[in-house]
């Protein structure tokens, strides 16, 4: 099984907590929208993150506090490295 580079993951990464948010341009965000058309682990990533931040919307706060956003990020870093270790 051939899995596509890490990295590209790894770069993206850094940018979905703000598409999560909304913060992303057009272009940005379509770029992230092609990426996870033939990327399920970042599918998840986001369906993860976008649950996360669904949960502190129903509880009445606009935004995710940053810390809680700090520590879905590192949970999400820590998966992309367990793969890219059990991948080679
Ligand atoms: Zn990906």
């Amino acid at each position: 099984m051939t899995s596509r580079p890490p990295a590209t993951c790894l770069a993206l990464l850094d940018q979905l907590s703000r598409y999560i948010d909304h913060e992303l341009t057009p272009r940005q965000r379509r770029k992230i929208d092609a990426h996870c058309r033939d990327c399920t682990r970042c599918q998840r990533m986001i369906a993860s993150l976008e649950h996360t931040v669904a949960l502190y919307r129903r509880a009445g706060s606009a935004t995710m506090p940053a810390r809680v956003r700090a520590r879905a990020r590192e949970r999400v870093a820590q998966l992309l490295r367990r793969r890219e270790r059990t991948s080679r």
